[in-house]
């Protein structure tokens, strides 16, 4: 049995004709599962950004690698304050010198010394307690302040207490952030083991699809997919393989998805892959590879196509990943977001919280919005701060799955789930926001 196959005879309920965003999800999940990239490189910290990490980060320091000082003021012995002090209790100490950022401080304490100390000073030997220098009063070499201000122990940082020694700052799989460029580069590492790119091949198909430079013509439209694909691979850190428009020729349609499966992990098409379609996509995805066609019981997006194209070189090696997504405009970037997203992330060798799709934000409708029950739907709309309250989602006007305008003037998708009925104004709805995504 084919691959595809198996993966759709676990599937509970299967229906290619009617299938549920959480089965499209669950089966991707499944023909994604070991298909991560496995080879490695070493990359500087400054190319780093994006990039998923190839294995764990383990601390060769301590970070911070001594106790210090988290104020500008004055470190003492936290043993001198009093317990049931009265709450007027002062305590007044000499100030036996001054502890600079960056080097020890190695004069000699009395009983009753203080030490002047900067933020991120070394704690002198025998004190763990900082007073903030805005509660004290100096007098020459003696410093006084309430003794009912602070606890032993305050305003000082502990050795390790960001990282210990051996721990494991980074998990691999993780994808580096800039908190995780900084952290690593807090250990001392130039430079990381991450993954390699993913190599991402795409192309759109049409016979009444433009290129840029074409001269407009009737009844056709310029290729704009190709360009929202490359923007939200780029995003994701993939390597784009640009393979052009695909004439609606067999010939020439089989050679691009050849040559696609040599070069690159996975493939994106757009268009011709709906049970109507009257041009040659779908025949020849089929003839090369081991394929589902599946009508998804969403909004917008119905259309879609999954399956593994085998290398024609290297039979033997993993086949490319196809994702055959619809050809409109606004379809292609929710079935991006919604399916390809997180198995790509997968696919790039992100553990599984790093391919989680973000979580999705709770608002108020502004408005009524009409839904039936047995499909998703996925609305444009734009979410607002609302001071005190939930945030509020007003939904474009124009929900056409063709009208990239309304997919602009959106910052998110509102998620109308499968059983869900319609909304009312003032009811909660679920939102997936686009930062981070788009
Ligand atoms: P299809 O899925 O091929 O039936 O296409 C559905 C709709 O999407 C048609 O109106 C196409 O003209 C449009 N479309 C298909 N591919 C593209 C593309 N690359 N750029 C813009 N629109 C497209
Ligand atoms: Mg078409």
């Amino acid at each position: 049995m084919s691959r595809i196959a198996d993966i759709a005879a676990a599937l509970p309920a299967y229906d290619a004709a009617d299938l549920s965003v959480d089965a499209v999800q669950a089966f991707l999940s499944e023909l994604t599962a070991s298909a991560a990239v496995t080879q490695r490189e070493s990359v500087p910290l400054f190319e780093a950004l994006g990039r998923v990490l190839a294995e764990d980060i383990v601390s060769p320091i301590s970070v911070p690698p001594h106790d210090n000082s988290a104020m500008d003021g004055y470190a003492f012995d936290g043993a001198m304050l009093p317990q049931d002090a009265p709450i007027d209790a002062s305590i007044c100490l000499r100030v036996a010198g001054t502890a600079l950022a960056g080097s020890a401080w190695r004069g000699a304490l009395g009983a009753h010394d203080a030490v002047r100390i900067m933020t991120g000073a070394m704690m002198p030997p025998g004190l763990d307690t900082v007073i903030p220098q805005e509660f004290c009063n100096v007098e020459d070499d003696r410093v006084s302040f309430p003794a009912k201000v602070l606890r032993r122990g305050d305003n000082r940082r502990f050795t390790g207490e960001d990282l210990m020694k051996g721990q494991a700052a980074l998990r691999r799989g993780e994808r580096l952030s800039p908190a995780a460029l900084g952290m690593v580069a807090s250990l001392g590492l130039a430079s990381v083991p991450v993954l390699r790119r993913l190599r991402v091949a795409c192309f759109s198909t049409g016979d009444e699809i433009l290129s840029l430079g074409d001269a407009p013509r009737e009844g056709a439209v310029y290729d704009s997919n190709r360009y929202t694909v490359f923007g939200l691979l780029a995003r994701l850190g993939c390597e784009v393989i640009d393979l052009g428009l695909v004439r609606d020729d067999p010939a020439t349609l089989a050679a691009t998805l050849q040559r696609a499966a040599r070069e690159a992990d996975a493939i994106i098409t757009s268009g011709g892959v709906s049970a109507g379609a009257a041009d040659h996509t779908r025949d020849v995805m089929q003839q090369l590879g081991d394929m589902a066609f599946w009508r998804v019981a969403m909004r917008p997006g119905r259309p879609l196509a999954v399956g593994l194209i085998p290398r024609d070189e290297a039979p033997s090696q993993q086949p490319a990943v196809l994702f055959g997504l619809p050809g409109n405009p606004v379809a292609v970037m929710v079935t991006f977001l919604a399916f390809v997203r997180p198995a790509l992330l997968r696919m790039m060798g992100c553990h599984e919280a790093a391919a989680a799709p973000p979580p999705l934000l709770r608002a108020r409708s502004a408005s009524a919005i009409r839904k039936k029950p047995g499909r998703t739907e996925y609305q444009r709309g734009f979410v607002k701060a609302v001071a005190g309250a939930l945030p509020e989602v007003c939904v474009a006007g124009n929900q056409g799955s063709g009208v990239l305008s309304s997919m602009l003037e959106a910052n998110g998708l509102v998620v109308l789930h499968h059983d869900q009925g319609p909304v009312a104004a003032g009811d909660e709805v679920d939102v997936m926001m686009f930062d981070g995504c788009i």
